[in-house]
């Protein structure tokens, strides 16, 4: 994970790591190298340039040019400004409602119905929920197929109309049938597009008023670098939701999307998809992905 990036800020701590003694000039070059480092990695310039003006306030702030092992110092300010970057401690989803209504947002192939199922499995075992996923992506037969086979596998029911083209509908029908049913958490998957359009951001707007959601989770490819920002802060505009699920961390990533995505919109990283199976999800941890990145 964060590979490219790890790489470069090793790179620009071994300036640091070990040094007996660092004059305030090393600290600014390499802040300046780090800053370069978050650049290449998709760190937008403002979320790379605040992040690097903080360390080294902070830095100069703690003596760390007369401190005993200032590497190790600025490493530990780093890593908790990364953290806190990231919102600093576990954000919990809520479940407690009854039922607790969650809804997916996210562009095509982001990953919303694999993370759907994961979502189910995951709230079924580790929590002792009753979930009904609810198949709302009414343009492609192939996705109410998909997450059909994904309800099956995890042993959680899928609600379907196959007669319906209306999202709204069925989202509400999902909720009610949820009621009915004496399911505790309402999973709605929603159609994605290949890119933001108006139609796409009514229908999740509309879904959204009808149900009512306590959760609203964007999902997105970790994979897409700048654009994942862009869209997070597209869909953030016009849904304002809850949290960000951050998919495909298991493959060759640039890890710099994560840094940003809390920065610009301002809401909490919640879950991390690592893998296409059912089990490859984890609750984001921002101190572990903080010193996952700093190595
Ligand atoms: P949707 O269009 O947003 O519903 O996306 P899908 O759930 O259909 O996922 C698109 C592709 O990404 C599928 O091939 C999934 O198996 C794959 N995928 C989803 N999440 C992950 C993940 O965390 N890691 C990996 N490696 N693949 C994933």
């Amino acid at each position: 994970m964060f590979t490219n990036l790890q790489d470069k800020l090793d790179r620009a701590f071994k300036v640091l790591k070990g040094q007996g003694s660092i004059t305030e000039i090393n600290v600014a070059e390499t802040m300046k190298e780090i800053r370069k480092a978050l650049l290449d990695a998709d760190v937008n310039y403002k979320t790379a340039k605040t992040f690097t003006d903080d360390v080294k306030q902070k830095a100069l702030g703690q003596n760390v040019l007369t401190s005993i092992s200032p590497g190790q110092l600025l490493t530990k300010i780093m890593s908790d400004e990364l953290s806190d970057l990231m919102g600093g401690t576990v954000s919990e989803l809520e479940t407690q409602k009854n039922p607790t209504i969650i809804l997916i947002a996210g562009l095509n192939g982001a990953g919303k119905t694999t993370f759907s199922g994961k979502l189910a499995n995951f709230l079924k075992d580790k929590k002792g929920k009753k979930p009904l996923l609810v198949a709302g992506d009414v343009y492609r037969p192939a996705a109410i197929d998909q997450l059909q086979i994904l309800g099956e596998q995890v042993g959680v029911p899928v609600y379907v109309n196959r007669e319906s083209t209306d999202p709204i509908a069925i989202a509400r029908e999902g909720v009610e049938a949820a009621k009915r049913d004496g399911n505790n958490i309402v999973i709605i998957d929603t159609a994605g597009r290949l890119a933001i359009d108006e139609a796409l951001m009514l229908e999740i707007t509309a879904v959204k008023e009808a149900t009512q959601p306590h959760e609203i989770l964007f999902v997105v490819d970790s994979m897409t670098g700048q654009d994942a920002v862009n869209t997070a802060k597209a869909f953030n505009d016009r849904l304002d939701f809850t949290g960000v699920v951050l998919t495909k961390l298991d493959g060759d990533t640039r890890g710099g999307a994560a840094l940003s995505i809390k920065s610009v919109v301002n809401k909490p990283i919640k879950f991390i998809g690592t893998g296409e199976k059912m089990e490859a999800l984890d609750v984001f941890y921002p101190e572990r992905m903080a010193s996952r990145i700093l190595g």
